[in-house]
This record gives C-alpha cells, structure tokens and sequence, in this order.
C-alpha cells in the first residue's frame, strides 16, 4: 500500500488523540509492543487472528503476564477472568476497519473485545495489517461485515453468512455482531495505540 496514504491515515488517527505507529512487518509490530509495554505488566487480549498471525502469544508469554481463565475452568472463572481484564495494565486487540480519516470499526458477538478498550485499561494496544484501511465509513461498514461473515464461516457458527457469505441480520443465538463500535476520539491522549503494519493480516 502507497507509504503516502499510510502516512495520511496515521496523520488523521493522530488528530483523534490516537496514537500512531507504523511496522513493516510483524518483527518490527512486538518490537514496538515491546517499548510500549514495560515488562512484568499484566495484560489481556481480545480474540485476535492478527494477533496469532504476528506470534504474539508465543513472543510475550515470558514477558507478560496474560489474564485469562485457566484452561476447563467454569462459567464463573470466565465471567471473573472478563471482568478482571478491565484492569490490566494493557489489552490487546485488533481491529475489524479503520477508515482513511482515522477511525476505528469494531464488531463483536459477547462485547469481552470491545468492552475493555473502550474503557478500563490504561492502554489498548490495536495492531492492524494494512489490508483493514478503507477509503471512507461506508467501505469499512462493509469489510467489518465481511470479517463478521468470514469469521462465522471459519468457525461453524450456526448463522446464515457462513452458509451464503452474505450478512442477513439474523436473530440467532449464535450471532457473532451483537454489538458495533466506532471509535472517534480518544478523551484520554495516546491511550489507545495503532500499530499499523505493512503486511496482509487478519480477517
Ligand atoms: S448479523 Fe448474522 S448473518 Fe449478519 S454477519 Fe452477523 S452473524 Fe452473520
């Protein structure tokens, strides 16, 4: 993608009190992690395939330490690992779109991704390949409905996208975009951190 556009959408994300970065390449995004997050910090994740597809888990797992429920813990361990994840230190996530003019898409089926990065931590960390910008908010509604249909289909939700591809606002119990979010602005400076990087990742 033209260095120039990238240049420009960091620009636009800036102007929103985001703040914002560029990696080449996934070495070069956990570099970044690693200077904006001291080590020893307690962090959270939202679910993230970006996330996977850079290593993060593997490269952190010595450095951080992750809040989540133990493996074949109950109902009530999730909800208090949940709960407990709006008081890390740093949550980490991706994002479904981010438009030319600096905002920030999100969809989510239980709201545990884009509940804490709306509030709590005091710093979201969204690492984004280049492949997520859209040129306005009418394209990045429609990739964050593609990622919601693909993701369902990859996952064998039971929800009609991953039988047609297609959105048809269901109203099953496996609905994966329960809840939208856009982010404008951040009120609080440079907590919520963009790394974009130059690499196709993600859905
Ligand atoms: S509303 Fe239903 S059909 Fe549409 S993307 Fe979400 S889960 Fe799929």
């Amino acid at each position: 993608m033209d260095r120039q556009l990238i240049d420009k959408v960091m620009e636009n994300l800036r102007g929103r009190q985001f703040e914002a970065y560029y990696a080449e390449d996934a070495g070069e995004a956990m570099d970044l992690i690693f200077r904006l997050v001291p080590e020893g910090s307690r962090i959270a994740c939202g679910g993230s395939e970006t996330l996977r597809e850079i290593g993060f888990y593997e490269k952190t797992a010595d450095r951080f330490s992750l809040i989540q429920p133990a493996e074949g813990s109950g109902p009530d361990e999730v909800k208090r690992a949940m709960r407990e994840r709006f008081s890390a230190d740093a949550f980490f996530l991706s994002a479904n779109a981010i438009s030319y003019d600096g905002r920030i898409f999100q969809e989510d089926g239980a709201s545990t991704r884009v509940a804490p990065m709306i509030y709590g931590p005091d710093s979201v960390i969204i690492v984004v390949g280049v492949n997520k910008l859209a040129e306005n908010e009418q394209k990045a509604r429609q990739r964050v409905k593609m990622a919601a249909c693909e993701n369902c289909r990859r996952r064998g939700f039971a929800t009609p996208c991953a039988e047609d591809g297609h959105c048809h606002d269901c109203r099953v119990p496996r609905r994966s975009c329960c809840t939208s979010v856009t982010l404008n602005f951040s009120r609080i400076p440079g907590r919520i951190k963009v790394i974009l990087v130059g690499q196709e990742l993600g859905i």
